[in-house]
């Protein structure tokens, strides 16, 4: 049977990278009528905690990954969290010890830092071994537990990168059991693959020289070790790696710019902008520090967009799940003939180990938006309706309140000129309350005495309809406005500006409807005291 895992830290949120080593997992189970196991690797008691554990579950969720086997969402802890089975690891470090393949090491990390400067001097690397003469073979602190490495090669078939290779003089004696008691990564991971039947092993390229210590301890453990396929990463189309580090260096970037462009800004005023100390915002321009929480305030200060890198931020700017899968699906994997635009089910049809590539996949985020807007144009409103629910939950714009009807006809109007749901969620602000006036376009369409003139035709013309207004009402007034002027249509964008603030909006008679003429009128009223003003 096969059977795949995904075994994410919780110590942060999804990373897209994480959520693409899920779903080739699920995908490869999925398609061979096997399992797919979700396991929480929580040994790191410093780093884990439960609301990254949660969110890491929310997010598959969303993602529509679904798990034969891994905790319950809402519920306690089970058996699929590493901190719950530490009784186990202890029994398999106990048997390692017996059989005098693991022994206590006792160099403290200032001891071990600097072997690590010798060796680094002699120009040699730098491998901890037991019959090193180097080694403490007694302390005072507290004690690790390390495995002893056998001398010999280790090779093994990888099903993407072919056939793998690490001499014996390569290997290290890696720490199995930290000093707090605690298994390590490598000692964890080979017991629970072993323990929880898993077939294959797909994980990230940057854990492939992790694999032939893994192999090290199945054979001493005189288990078989699970296939072996490591995928390529996630890069920029810089050339970087996609990493969390992105959002500090966009606004950093931002920052750094707005410095030098604009004499009137300072370290001083951008701090206070921001809410920040100038010695923090300083720091942070110096690359001492990648706080999340200045990267925000910087991010908010200066209306910066920051690059999406979570799955949760992708949800947030308004991409659909199933646009995210199929475009993650495809970086690193190929499914031949071109074809970009794939259901689940074609996912899963077409997945095989083979189509995946060696090197590094690009995330290219113009691609994303096309793909995102092709899935919202070519989804239906039930769909649309369950991905506005699902983008409200973790978003604050005035469409969360919006009833169905209303959300339909929003649809209806947006559909075709959106890339994400946020653009609609932004651009309708102004069928929820005032608009903003954009002094620009206001300056710019009903900047004369001639337009001011013309917004109180508009007014004229329009409450002499009587309410509800409909299409029958509206189409022959809104032609009447359409031709006022010499030159076709600049008084309906007066009346565009008027009702939405700006110079984009739907179709002026969708538009109209929705408003209704109440608030119409008001608005026709609030832009010539506006404009009167001056
Ligand atoms: N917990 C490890 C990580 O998040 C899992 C690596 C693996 O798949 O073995 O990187």
């Amino acid at each position: 049977m096969i059977r795949t895992r995904f075994a994410p830290s919780p110590t942060g949120f999804l990373h897209v990278g994480g959520a693409r080593t899920a779903l080739f997992n699920w995908l490869f189970a999925r398609k061979h009528g096997g399992e797919f196991v979700l396991r929480i690797e929580d040994t790191d008691q410093v780093r884990s905690t439960a609301e990254s554990a949660a969110g890491i579950l929310a997010d598959l969720q969303w993602l529509g990954l679904d798990w034969d086997r891994g905790p319950v969402p809402g519920k306690e802890k089970n058996e699929y969290f590493q901190s719950m089975r530490l009784e186990i690891y202890n029994q398999y470090l106990d048997q390692l010890v017996k059989s005098d393949i693991a022994y206590e090491a006792y160099e403290t990390p200032a001891q071990l830092a600097a072997m690590r400067a010798k060796a680094e001097k002699e120009k040699r690397p730098f491998r901890y071994r037991r019959n090193m003469p180097s080694r403490a073979t007694s302390g005072q602190g507290p004690s690790v537990l390390r495995f002893e490495m056998p001398h010999e090669a280790v090779e093994f078939n990888d099903l993407i990168l072919g056939h793998i290779a690490v001499g014996g003089e390569e290997h290290d004696d890696i720490v199995i059991r930290k000093s707090d008691g605690f298994p390590t990564y490598h000692f964890a991971v080979v017991v629970d693959d072993h323990l929880m039947g898993i077939s294959h092993v797909l994980r990230a390229q940057e854990h492939l020289m992790n694999t032939p210590k893994h192999l090290g301890l199945y054979r001493a453990l005189g288990w078989q070790a699970p296939v072996h396929a490591h995928m390529p990463l996630v890069f920029n189309m810089d050339n970087t790696k996609m990493s969390k580090r992105d959002k500090s260096k966009a606004a950093r970037h931002a920052a750094q710019m707005m410095l030098k462009q604009d004499p009137t800004c300072t370290m001083e005023s951008l701090a206070t902008r921001a809410g920040l100390t100038p010695e923090a915002l300083a720091a942070f321009l110096h690359q001492k520090q990648d706080d999340p929480a200045i990267t925000q305030a910087l991010a908010a200060a200066l209306k910066l967009q920051l690059p999406e890198i979570d799955v949760q931020d992708f949800r947030r700017s308004g991409y659909l799940s199933d646009a995210l899968l199929n475009f993650i699906a495809l970086i690193g994997w190929a499914p031949g003939e071109n074809r970009e635009i794939l259901s689940r089910e074609e996912l899963k049809a077409l997945f095989s180990l083979e189509g995946i590539g060696k090197t590094n996949g690009r995330f290219d985020r113009k691609k994303l938006l096309w793909m995102n807007g092709e899935y919202i144009r070519h989804s239906d409103d039930a769909t649309l309706l369950r991905a506005m629910a699902s983008f409200g939950a973790v978003t604050d714009y005035p469409i969360k309140a919006a009833p169905e009807p209303m959300l339909r006809n929003l649809l209806g109007m947006y559909r075709e000129r959106m890339g994400t749901l946020a653009e609609m969620a932004e651009n309708s602000r102004f069928f929820f309350g005032p608009p903003d006036y954009d002094l620009k376009a206001v300056k710019k369409f009903v900047g004369s005495e001639t337009d001011r003139n013309y917004l109180r035709e508009i007014t004229r013309i329009l409450s002499a309809i009587p309410s509800p207004w409909n299409s029958e009402k509206l189409n022959p007034p809104l032609e009447t406005i359409i031709t006022l002027t010499e030159k076709r249509g600049a008084a309906s964008q007066i009346l565009r500006v008027a009702v939405s603030g700006g110079a984009v909006s739907p179709p002026l008679l969708d538009t109209l409807i929705l408003l209704g003429r109440d608030v119409t009128l008001q608005r026709l009223g609030n832009l010539e005291r506006l404009v009167q003003a001056g």
